[in-house]
């Protein structure tokens, strides 16, 4: 086994891998996504259409908006379709960087990618915007004065409210390119109940390492405080979001659900590093 991996103690990547119906996962995270399917039988359906979701926003970047570099937040464990296989068939050339702070993500990645010059896998904290951007395999697969498509999908209700998750968002659009994406997923509750509930839920299940479920409008203002456009249809439910037929299972209960979409940093905008001033 790889080292740094903890099996007594349910990780967010393998609980997600196992609701894919992935094997990189131990009895401690089948347990927990079982527990959370006797609460909620929809949360495996949320799983699958989160994952459609980033697929079919990685095509359209790579194919709307002729998107050939990723930066991956929070990427999880490498399934099928993974961000590198939809841009590389787009866009061969295409560079993708998969950030993850789970050791299990790094070691099942590497392995992946072996073969792979334009894509790695780094592990790193992306709370940390500085050591991130300055990584060396960051700096060597993408040239951030060209517009780069930033996934954080499925990430920032890990971050807790003292990280503040919107100032996280806000500090990596403002050293993207202008022309640059960012593409967010994010779990919500409309029930004030079912947000405390299914978050105290977490924070036990991952022994305090984690964040919060929050509410639409919180998302809604993370992302609009980072200065960005949001593109057609808007921020929603993401099976909603431009769906193309190859939609998964039907969410039965929305009692939660995953909430997001896709925004683009302001293509004649002169304010990289100004803290996104000066937009003409
Ligand atoms: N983005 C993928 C998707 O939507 O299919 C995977 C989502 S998975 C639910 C969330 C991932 O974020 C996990 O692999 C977890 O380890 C990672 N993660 C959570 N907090 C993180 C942090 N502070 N730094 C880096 N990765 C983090």
């Amino acid at each position: 086994m790889p080292t740094g991996i903890d099996v007594s103690v349910a990780s967010v990547a393998r609980v997600y891998d196992y609701l894919l119906g992935g094997k990189d996962n131990f009895k401690v995270d089948r347990d927990t996504a079982d527990a959370m399917l006797a609460i909620d039988p929809s949360s495996r359906a949320m799983t699958i259409n989160n994952r459609r979701f980033l697929q079919r926003a990685v095509r359209t970047l790579a194919q709307e908006y002729g998107i050939t570099q990723f930066l991956d937040h929070g990427s999880g464990l490498p399934t099928q379709d993974n961000v590198h296989q939809i841009a590389q068939s787009v866009h061969p050339e295409a560079r993708v960087v998969y950030v993850d702070n789970d050791p299990i993500v790094l070691a099942h990645g590497r392995a992946l990618l072996a073969d792979n010059a334009s894509t790695t896998v780094i592990s790193a904290d992306v709370r940390d915007t500085d050591a991130l951007m300055a990584h060396p395999d960051v700096v060597k697969l993408l040239d951030f004065d060209r517009p780069v498509g930033a996934l954080f999908v499925s990430l920032l209700h890990s971050i807790p409210d003292r990280d503040d998750p919107g100032a996280l968002l806000r500090r990596v659009v403002d050293r993207l390119a202008p022309g640059s994406f960012i593409a967010v997923s994010h779990l919500v509750s409309l029930d004030a109940e079912i947000r405390e509930q299914r978050t105290a839920f977490a924070l036990e299940a991952h022994a305090g390492q984690w964040g919060r479920v929050r509410t639409p409008e919180e998302v809604t203002a993370f992302i609009e405080s980072a200065g960005v456009d949001i593109l057609a249809p808007g921020l929603c439910e993401v099976s909603q979001w431009r769906p193309d037929g190859s939609d998964g299972p039907v969410q039965e209960s929305t009692d939660w659900f995953e909430f997001g979409g896709v925004a683009r940093k302001d293509p004649h905008c002169f304010c990289r590093g100004f803290g996104g001033e000066g937009q003409v």
